[in-house]
């Protein structure tokens, strides 16, 4: 794992991207080792599986919630969640910011964009975000931030296609910049970029690559 990580590490440093080590699956033993060797953020897709492994680990570890949330389990991870990019409706945000309200926190969140072909991987369009985030209701919300975009790329050997949809993604996340976050430098993640495409997800602008097989093994 130590040497994996160097060489993930040393591939993110010219663009100053942040790794998101996703540990979905794997025993809170691997975390640890990552950990030891500094290692800090961590992805998880389920509630369950997240919740546990930050009450057994350090309490320095920023959790990443990614993959769909339902909004019944908001509650378990409202308390310490660092950042859920999978937020893909109005309604999940709206309980994302009274749950975190009741936590008396900020809950930094993603939009997450539907960029691949397949259409299996959820996520909104661009007009459905300009929708939200000129709606009245996330106006309203206190409790919320929303700090960027999230998307996944068709998963395809493709290079010019997943480069493609990764441009896309870092092309609304302009266009929502400078129309909904004009002055505000805290709308400011492009999340993209996994085990297998990252390297062109950081040509793109990726500013967050959620890495796991690479780094832990196949799942
Ligand atoms: C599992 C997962 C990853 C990591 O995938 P790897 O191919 O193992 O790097 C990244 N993002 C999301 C949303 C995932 O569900």
């Amino acid at each position: 794992m130590k040497d994996l990580l160097r060489e993930i590490r040393a591939d993110l440093a010219p663009y100053g991207a942040q790794l998101v080590a996703v540990s979905k699956t794997k025993p809170k033993e691997a975390v640890q080792e990552a950990y030891d060797l500094e290692q800090r953020i961590f992805g998880e897709n389920r509630v369950q599986e997240m919740s546990a492994k930050h009450e057994d680990l350090a309490k320095d570890i920023q959790w990443h919630l990614i993959g769909s949330l339902q909004r019944n389990k908001v509650k378990y991870i409202a308390p310490f969640v660092s950042l859920i990019h999978s937020v893909d409706e109005l309604k999940l945000l709206a309980e994302i910011n009274k749950k975190a309200a009741q936590s008396n926190r900020t809950i930094d969140c993603l939009l997450q964009f539907h960029i691949a072909q397949e259409s299996t991987k959820f996520g909104l369009k661009l007009n459905e975000a300009r929708e939200l985030l000129a709606s009245d209701s996330f106006t309203e919300m206190k409790n919320v931030r929303i700090v960027g975009l999230m998307g996944m790329a068709s998963f395809s050997d493709d290079h010019k296609q997943v480069s493609a949809e990764f441009r896309s993604l870092r092309m609304a996340f302009e266009e929502l910049k400078s129309n909904f976050f004009p002055e505000e430098g805290s709308f400011k993640e492009l999340s993209m970029g996994m085990s297998g495409d990252y390297k062109i997800a950081l040509e793109e602008g990726s500013t967050l690559v959620r890495i796991g097989s690479r780094i832990f093994g196949s799942r």
